[in-house]
């Protein structure tokens, strides 16, 4: 079941191996690189609505002094982004409202997400470390690929039907990083909104994702990849993944 154990994720740039291995959302000891906790069921969204934000509301609260203003802004429009295409809705939390509210951190430890979904029992909590604008964790996709986690998102390339759409090449990837991209999992709880696989969705990974020698650890079987591991946006399918699962108006 799902209560379980926690998912953490991990993240990828745009930039070949060497930059690949510095990359902050591929943070090595992480489940999925960016996904701190790791999680029973391994899918592309969470099923089950107990791990959903209550009335589609995040509360959260900003680790102060960490931040400055052009990466607060970053943040707040990386929000807005979400808000303007879904019911979601961000809310700095009242003090009575931390326990539970999402904590965005600024450590020195790349981009992640503690745990997929709401949770009650373990710490709502996204960190984003204080790279430059445009780079690392303050490109705009990262930051709502780890919003989106949050949320309840997986990775598009653990989905049931990925083998259908990418081969995994698992002589390219370090043994150490297979659990990165295992999927075994055939139960119902992760699923995807009956939207088809989307090589492009800010929660791909790149093709060289986790390569231990410069060969793709992933490939594209169809066409469409044009954009695979892109930080930049939420595709038509992102968002209406994200408007699937939290029934918003027009998906209910
Ligand atoms: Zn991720």
């Amino acid at each position: 079941m799902l209560g379980l154990k926690l998912v953490l994720i991990l993240l990828f740039c745009w930039e070949p191996l060497n930059a690949l291995e510095s990359d902050p959302e591929l943070t090595s000891t992480y489940y999925q690189g960016d996904i701190l906790n790791r999680g029973a069921k391994r899918r592309n969204g969470i099923g089950n609505e107990i791990f959903r934000w209550p009335n589609a509301t995040v509360r959260y609260f900003i680790q102060p002094n960490v931040f400055d203003k052009a990466q607060l802004a970053h943040i707040s429009e990386a929000m807005a982004t979400i808000m303007n295409n879904s019911c979601i809705t961000y809310v700095i939390a009242k003090e009575e409202e931390l326990p539970l509210a999402l904590n965005i951190t600024g450590l020195n430890d790349g981009c992640n997400t503690e745990v997929l979904g709401y949770r009650k029992n373990a710490p709502n909590r996204i960190n984003l470390q204080p790279h430059q604008i445009g780079k690392g964790c303050f490109r705009i996709g990262s930051i709502m690929h780890e919003l989106l986690h949050s949320l309840g998102f997986e990775h598009q390339h653990v989905s049931q039907n990925r083998d259908e759409y990418v081969r995994i090449e698992w002589e390219n990837i370090d043994k150490n990083q297979f659990t990165n991209f295992i999927n075994e999992d055939d139960t119902t709880h992760w699923h995807n909104f009956g939207e088809a696989y989307d090589y492009n969705s800010v929660m791909h990974y790149l093709p060289m994702a986790f390569s231990k020698n410069g060969q793709p650890t992933i490939v594209a079987l169809k066409k469409g990849n044009y954009d695979m591991g892109q930080r930049i946006k939420m595709t038509k399918s992102d968002i209406r993944k994200l408007n699937k699962m939290y029934k918003c108006h027009g998906y209910v």
